[in-house]
């Protein structure tokens, strides 16, 4: 059968459509950041006071987010990677952004609202007081939900907590931001190992529904021969002991061996004791899967690097380690993580005397005592949103280890998935979609801005003041300039280009503006020029063949 051609090509008339920006597309969490973002930067627009866009700007970022002041310092912020400003002047400095109203809401001890007011009879369960696991109970204690969460750790937080060191994410920062989800009604119970303190079985009779965020807490070993035995440490036991404050004693030269996040934490952390520190990776710089700014850090810091070696043998003189044994690598084809894979050469071997020994080369969950939820050990598979089982969920690097960002997000998909299921409700979208191309905006008609500087402590000071945060939250005066930067790829922010181009007078603006909509398209007074198309510097405007 031949289509017939309902419209008349000759003619294209506007549209008001919406488009996904690609920050968004790209945030784990599927964050507004155009949305919060132009609540501020437009507020005289749309009649806020500072104040009020603040309010709402941060009401509707932890819609998505309850620790906008803990991933705005540690996120690797992926929403900046395709952000449309970025060949025009920079992108966006989303992170710092976020950080700075994580930090104004703190100080102003914003309670967080809940979303629904009537009570619900289902008790929910969670295991793991990570970021998957609060971000999942902050979403079920919103819709008001009883919440319980078994930590077997005696302070909330997980790798947030006893991963990251203080100089990057200040415990107290951390602690405001889980005090919050604390004082919407959700209980922590700390040291109670679900496993050991409180049976699987006991916890799964107390909840209608059960929530897995244990993380990935075990750490691998290298498998080489003197491994075992004193000197010898694992990089998150390292970070851990570190963070609560214990004694390490690491003697002067350490060796870490890995090229991931936990691996620079914890070459890091080591300079701060005094060490002379190396890390030691099978594979380039390139290929690290470390967030580059940390590695650049740790370089600063004199963190020293050598790269395409293995460490095969590890020699001790009595219990002590004496030297480590390395084998020079080279690269070959990519593998299955699409990284190029090392291969030993032959006969490179070369031996570094080091005092200790950090391994961080990667961490899985530990099923131990927990059998009863993962009979087989293997990783868990699990639907889009996490379900694993009829009453079970799971999220964050239980399933597969990540970043903080990617845990809160599972964490807020379980929850709305599992309060769709008990309500009744349609399934939550996914709000996968593309991203509004560069083509579409047209950054020429923005002015030139100068991108965020974002402040830091000079270098001298990272490590005679070990504990104090590196990096600072910016400016009211920067926080504001850096907003006025977002192009609202994709939807309108009331530029006037469109009204005041169209000669027969198509659009109208309106009484009562909302975010988004400022003016009425009547597309009758049209003449099908598509001057408007044009001049809509943020792709709001598309054009649509007019019906015949
Ligand atoms: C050293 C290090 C540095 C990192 N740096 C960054 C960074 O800069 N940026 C970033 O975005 N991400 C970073 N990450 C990754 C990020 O911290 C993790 O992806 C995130 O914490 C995972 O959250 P989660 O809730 O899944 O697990 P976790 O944070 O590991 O939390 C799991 C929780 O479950 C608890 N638990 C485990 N078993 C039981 C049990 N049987 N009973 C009760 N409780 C249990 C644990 O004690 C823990 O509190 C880093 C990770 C590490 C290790
Ligand atoms: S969580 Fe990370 S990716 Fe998402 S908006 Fe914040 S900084 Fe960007
Ligand atoms: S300019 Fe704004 S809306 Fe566009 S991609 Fe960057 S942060 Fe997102
Ligand atoms: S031209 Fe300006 S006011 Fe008109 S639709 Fe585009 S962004 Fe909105």
């Amino acid at each position: 059968m031949t289509e017939t051609n309902i419209y008349d090509d000759s003619l294209v008339y506007p549209e008001q459509l919406e488009k996904r920006p690609p920050c968004q597309a790209n945030c784990p969490i599927g964050t507004d950041i155009r949305g919060w973002v132009g609540l501020i930067a437009q507020r005289k627009k749309l009649g806020y006071t500072r104040n009020e866009a603040y309010l709402r700007a941060w009401e509707h970022l932890t819609e998505f987010n309850p620790f906008p002041a803990t991933t705005g310092r540690v996120c690797p912020h992926p929403c900046t990677v395709e952000c449309n400003r970025t060949e025009k002047d920079g992108p966006i400095a989303v992170n710092a952004l976020e950080r700075f109203l994580g930090d104004w809401a703190i100080k102003k001890e914003l309670p967080t609202p809940k979303l629904e007011s009537d009570t619900k009879h289902e008790s929910i369960g969670v295991i793991g007081a990570g970021p998957a696991g609060l971000s999942f109970a902050y979403q079920m204690a919103r819709r008001n939900y009883q919440v319980i969460v078994y930590e077997k750790a005696s302070e909330p937080g997980g790798m947030l907590r006893y991963g990251i060191p203080g100089y990057r994410l200040p415990k107290d920062t951390l602690h405001a931001e889980i005090q919050r989800i604390v004082d919407l009604g959700v209980e922590i119970k700390l040291n109670a190992t679900v496993g050991e303190s409180v049976s699987v079985d006991q916890i799964r009779s107390r909840h209608d529904v059960l929530f897995l965020g244990i993380g990935a807490q075990l750490s691998r070993q290298l498998g080489v021969p003197g491994e075992d035995g004193g000197g010898c440490w694992t990089g998150t036991d390292y970070l851990s002991c570190v963070n609560r404050g214990q004694p390490a004693d690491l003697g002067q030269r350490v060796a870490v061996v890995g090229g991931g996040n936990t691996a620079i934490d914890a070459a890091r952390a080591a300079r701060r004791s005094g060490a002379d520190v190396t890390v030691l990776y099978r594979r380039t710089r390139d290929e690290m899967p470390a967030i580059g700014s940390e590695v650049d850090d740790a370089m600063a810091e004199d963190v020293r690097f050598e790269f395409l070696v293995a460490p095969i043998r590890i020699e001790r003189r009595d219990e002590s380690i004496r030297s480590v044994v390395i084998q020079r690598m080279e690269l070959g084809p990519p593998d299955t993580s699409g990284r190029r894979s090392p291969r030993p050469i032959e006969g490179s071997e070369a031996e570094i005397p080091f005092d200790s020994v950090i391994v961080a080369i990667s961490q899985v969950p530990d099923w131990q005592h927990l059998g009863g939820l993962n009979p087989s050990g293997d990783r868990l598979k699990t639907t889009q949103s996490g379900q694993v089982a009829n009453t079970l969920w799971a999220g964050g690097d239980t399933l597969n280890p990540g970043i903080a960002g990617l845990a809160i997000a599972q964490g807020r998909k379980a929850a709305l998935d599992v309060h769709a299921r008990l309500r009744g409700l349609p399934q939550p979208e996914d709000g996968d979609g593309s991203a509004t191309p560069v083509a579409r905006v047209k950054p020429d008609y923005y002015e030139h801005q100068d991108p965020l500087a974002v402040p830091s402590r000079a270098v001298g000071t990272w490590l005679s003041e070990p504990d104090r945060e590196i990096h600072q939250t910016i400016s009211e005066r920067a926080f504001l300039e850096e907003t006025s930067r977002c192009l609202s790829c994709g939807r309108c922010f009331g530029c006037e280009h469109c009204w005041t181009y169209c000669n027969p007078g198509g659009f109208t603006r309106l009484e009562e503006v909302q975010p988004g909509t400022y003016f009425s398209l009547s597309i009758e007074m049209c003449e099908g020029c598509r001057k408007c198309v044009e001049v809509c510097p943020c792709g709001f405007l598309s054009v649509q063949p007019q019906p015949v």
